[in-house]
């Protein structure tokens, strides 16, 4: 019967080999994910910081006009107040009202209303039509509040046979000698003015930069996301909301009106309540990461499954060398004739279970079997013949010993070893006669009157005897000579001798 042993060495270098590849897997996603991560941080923050400019230079912008609006009120409110502008002819009156209000670009009109909103005087003629405005926004709000500064109305489109175009108006708050209210300057402004600033900024497609109001209407926006978006009150739109609470920073979310994430970089206009939106599409800020990302995981992808794959074609062929390799071991462990132990093995495990019985002191025994008349019956049957009945005699040793440690081996020739570890020499005599009568009572082999016997030498070694194992091999060897002597087909202890 062969032995099998395992080999722990073939799952050692197996794990290692999927661990380490396994490992590397896992590190390069890890790397590679890091990498694309910090890619996209530093592409938010590079188009943050470009919208921030982008903001900043309409901000600048804006403010510089709107000062120019305002100095033309102001000059328009301080030559009202001067008593000695009566004066002078309506004419000169006139150049010294509206004096600083030509600078202001996309100019509508400058007018001087009075306490009642009818207009007194008129940047555009020096005999104004009778018009009134008292029931303006901006006219109310001065009305109502003195302390009010430069008010900046809603947009607005005037009712007349001029150009139907979007206008926005500036105006402030005239003030009699004693603070009482006489009246309100206003200059109104082409919104035009907004959509030719915008468009001079590229931003990409499906983007937009937007204006307004503190309480978020709508001034301005380019390019136009929907129709009639001018005076739009956006402020119950959470993005608006937001934006109109914090004044300015920078922020990532879904647009209300494309369902589209959008980056919005939003600031103040210095002290005005105004704010310039610019929202860039994410998809635009992101669509040369996301190229670089697909192409990046793509070829992190076929590089990790490239690995994978060599791991598990070594790993196939790791497995095939163990095996070779059990099969080779196996080869050498045995007899190729018998498939039982081969005399190198004997050996070995002789040496290992003495060693073994010194140790523990329990006895055990060696039997020594060698066929009988074996030359006769090769003369008889051929060398073939001779070759099948060691075969089944040797099957008939190898299942009459059970325990694990037990070992049959072919000793040479016809000559069989039995080791039969924690044995003593009356339950090794049992198996030795099992043997012996079992190989008497197989079949006869066709033609031949005689059975087929062996002779067993049995020796024990037990802890009182104390011998060597050279000295056991001897005493078996000679119980062997002495069943011969005696008659053959029998089994004879050293013990005994
Ligand atoms: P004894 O009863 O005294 O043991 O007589 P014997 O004939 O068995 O002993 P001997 O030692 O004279 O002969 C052993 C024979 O066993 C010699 C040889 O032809 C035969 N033999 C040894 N090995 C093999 C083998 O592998 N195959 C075959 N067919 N015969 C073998
Ligand atoms: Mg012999
Ligand atoms: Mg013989």
């Amino acid at each position: 019967m062969s032995q099998r042993r395992r080999h722990p060495r073939t799952a050692h270098p197996e794990l290692l080999l999927i661990l380490g590849s396994g490992l590397t897997v896992v590190l390069i996603v890890v790397i590679v994910a890091a990498l694309l991560i910090r890619e996209h941080a530093s592409t938010l923050q590079a188009a943050t910081r470009a919208t921030t400019n982008i903001a900043q230079l309409i901000n600048a912008d804006v403010l510089r006009n709107v000062e120019l609006y305002d100095l033309a009120l102001k000059g328009l409110i301080a030559a009202k107040q001067r008593e000695d502008l009566a004066q002078v002819t309506p004419s000169i009156q006139h150049l010294v009202q509206f004096d600083l209000s030509t600078a202001a670009p996309f100019k509508g009109e400058v007018l001087l209303l009075d306490a009642d909103g009818t207009v007194i005087a008129d940047s555009s003629t020096l005999h104004p039509t009778p018009r009134n405005f008292a029931d303006r926004d901006y006219f109310q709000v001065h009305v109502r509040e003195p302390q009010t500064g430069l008010f900046i109305s809603r947009p607005f489109k005037i009712d007349c046979d001029c150009e139907q175009v979007w206008r926005m108006a500036f105006s402030r708050r005239v003030s009699g000698p004693n603070g009482e209210f006489i009246g309100v300057a206003v200059a109104t402004m082409r919104l035009a003015y907004f959509d030719q600033l915008f468009s001079t900024l590229t931003i990409g497609n499906s983007s937009s930069v937007n204006l307004l109001n503190n309480r978020g209407i709508l001034l301005a926006q380019q390019p136009l996301l929907e129709r009639d978006m001018i005076d739009k009150d956006l402020s119950d739109r959470p993005n608006f909301k937001r934006i109109l609470r914090e004044g300015m920073g920078s922020f990532q979310a879904i647009s209300a009106i494309s369902g589209k994430e959008r980056l919005y970089t939003f600031t103040n206009v210095g002290e005005l309540p105004l704010i310039v939106v610019v929202a860039l599409s994410s998809d635009d800020v992101f669509a040369p990461w996301r190229r670089a990302a697909l192409l990046t995981s793509g070829a992190t992808g076929i590089l990790c499954i490239g690995l994978l794959w060599l791991t598990w074609m070594l790993r196939r062929e790791l497995r095939r060398r163990f095996r070779a390799e059990r099969v080779l071991s196996e080869l050498a462990a045995t007899d190729a004739l018998t498939g039982l132990a081969n005399r190198r093995t004997l050996d070995e495990r002789l040496r290992l279970e003495w060693d073994r019985a010194q140790r523990s002191t329990e006895p055990l025994t060696l039997l020594m079997i060698d066929v009988d008349h074996f030359k006769a019956f090769n003369d008889r049957h051929g060398h073939q013949g001779g070759d099948e009945a060691l075969r089944t005699v040797a099957q008939v040793i190898g299942s009459n010993i059970r325990r694990p440690a037990d070992l049959a081996a072919r000793y040479g020739g016809e000559e069989f070893a039995v080791v039969l570890p924690n044995t003593d020499a009356k339950g090794a005599w049992l198996i030795a006669e099992h043997i012996r009568s079992s190989v008497e009572h197989l079949p006869r082999v066709a033609g031949d009157q005689r059975p087929i016997t062996v002779s067993i030498g049995m020796s024990t070694w037990h802890k009182r005897s104390g011998t060597p194992l050279e000295a056991l091999l001897l005493s078996a060897d000679q119980a062997l000579y002495e069943a011969k002597h005696t008659g053959r087909n029998r089994i004879v202890d050293a013990d005994g001798l």
